[in-house]
């Protein structure tokens, strides 16, 4: 076989407290169905301090951790699992920038973030974190490629 293939992959979507206090869940689900990623998991979750915790404990010595965990927590988040070519890097190009100041004019962080630290959205950085990712929250019987 000769010429690029693109694995289909997945990756973890979680649509942050903010961007659900704003009622912005559908125009940003949006841009991942027009960029041609497919929902095939997906559900509201008011995490716990021990489940925001566990989910970013990569981050658990940066200086930010504590606010980072009290934002997570401070209302519902919406997580999906994205599946489709490139979803990772995909998605990470839709959501721009971590600091929305520096997000590219269209993205979803340029559109809707107000802060580094209420930036409407997370994904996946990478294969591995996605695997990981996605079985935080969903059970492979919860995922529904298509
Ligand atoms: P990303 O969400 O773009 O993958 P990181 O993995 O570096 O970014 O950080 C995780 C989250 O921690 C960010 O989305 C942001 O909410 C928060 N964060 C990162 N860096 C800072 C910072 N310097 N100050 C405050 N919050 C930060
Ligand atoms: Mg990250």
């Amino acid at each position: 076989f000769i010429g690029f293939y693109m694995a289909i992959e997945r990756t973890l979507s979680i649509i942050k407290p903010d961007a659900v206090a704003k009622n912005v869940i559908g125009q940003i689900v949006a841009r991942f169905e027009q960029a041609g990623l497919k929902v095939v998991a997906a559900r509201l979750a008011q995490l716990s301090r021990a489940e925001a915790e566990r989910f970013y404990a990569v981050h658990s010595a940066r200086p930010f951790f504590k606010d980072l965990v009290d934002f997570m927590v401070s209302g519902p988040v919406f997580v999906q699992v994205l599946e489709g070519e490139n979803a990772i890097q995909k998605n990470r190009d839709l959501m721009g920038a971590t600091d929305p100041k520096k997000a590219e004019p269209g993205t979803i962080r340029a559109d809707f973030a107000d802060s580094i630290d209420a930036n409407a959205v997370h994904g996946s950085d990478a294969a591995e974190t996605a695997a990981v990712e996605v079985a935080f929250f969903f059970p492979e019987s919860q995922v529904y490629s298509r």
